[in-house]
């Protein structure tokens, strides 16, 4: 992703994993192969693989300001306990390196804001250090939406509480929530907190229950980090359709179909949590429906 300079603030991409991951029809259990056919002209091969694989990226995105540095989504982590998903089990990947190598110190993060709680967005909130949990950036204050804090809270002591087998979310909330909490670090905000002068937070509840975007406005011009709002710039053909992932599908929908018809059209930058290289792009109106323009 190319540097985006939103008036004073500065937007930088922090890559832990991209490529083809997982088929369409498993992100996105409503899509049909009509619909991939129909609009492969600009979705293959940057957005979708010959094969129907999705291309996906997992990263975070620093916006620096004139005042802090802010860190949005953290990524899978390493040492994670992810059996059930065996690229994230116990992953070793140089994403500290990587931030490193974009000028930005995990001493030098201000603010840790996961636009959603799920398993990766959290997981380089902490890190393994003598076989203790403990928060990676150690200056920061992380920051979670009271809501959706809360409902994973819950799920987790839930599943104590009944001996569930298999945690939920991947046991997320127990090894990157949790020990920020106990450390004294986070802090719970409402849905639509000011982070800094031009960035706050608006809720986009459904994909979780608690999910919010990220907006960054300044010198005329606006970006929105959208998290996991949207999964797939494919999700663009038909806004409607909502991820396997998604607690309340028909939320997310109707998060997401406004989401895009605010933004359709205008000047606005769209960084969405997942997309792959360029990432960011502009909604614009196309057929009967969306498409992303990169610009290139
Ligand atoms: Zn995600």
């Amino acid at each position: 992703m190319k540097t985006q300079l939103i008036g004073d603030i500065v937007i930088d991409r922090i890559v832990e994993a991209e490529g083809a991951f997982a088929d369409f029809g498993f992100i996105l259990p409503g899509a049909t192969q009509d619909l991939v056919d129909a609009n492969a002209d600009w979705l293959a091969p940057r957005f979708i693989a010959p094969d129907g694989k999705l291309i996906m990226a997992f990263h975070a995105l620093v916006l620096r300001t004139p005042r802090r540095t802010i860190l949005v989504d953290c990524c899978v982590g390493n040492d994670k306990d992810r059996p059930l998903r065996p690229t994230w089990h116990r992953q070793q990947t140089p994403f500290l390196d990587t931030m490193r190598a974009a000028g930005v110190a995990p001493e030098e993060i201000d603010i840790v804001m996961c636009t959603h709680l799920h398993a990766d967005h959290v997981g380089w909130n902490t890190q393994l250090v003598d076989g203790r949990w403990v928060p990676t950036f150690p200056n920061a204050r992380y920051v979670f939406a009271r809501r959706e804090y809360e409902f994973w809270e819950a799920e987790a002591r839930r599943a104590k509480a009944e001996g569930m087998q298999e945690p939920p979310n991947h046991g997320s909330f127990d090894d990157s929530v949790l020990p920020v909490m106990e450390a004294g670090r986070a802090v719970l905000v409402e849905a639509d907190h000011e982070l800094d002068h031009g960035v706050w937070l608006e809720p986009a509840f459904g994909h979780t229950p608690g999910n919010v975007n990220v907006n960054v406005r300044g010198g005329g011009r606006h970006a929105l980090l959208c998290g996991d709002t949207m999964h797939t710039p494919l999700q663009l053909c038909d806004p409607g359709l909502s991820s396997a992932f998604c607690e309340d599908p028909a939320m997310s929908a109707r998060s997401r179909t406004a989401m895009i018809e605010r933004l359709a059209d205008t000047e606005s930058i769209l960084l969405a949590g997942h997309f792959p290289t360029p990432v960011a792009g502009r909604i614009v109106r196309h057929r009967e429906a969306f498409r992303l323009d990169t610009g290139d």
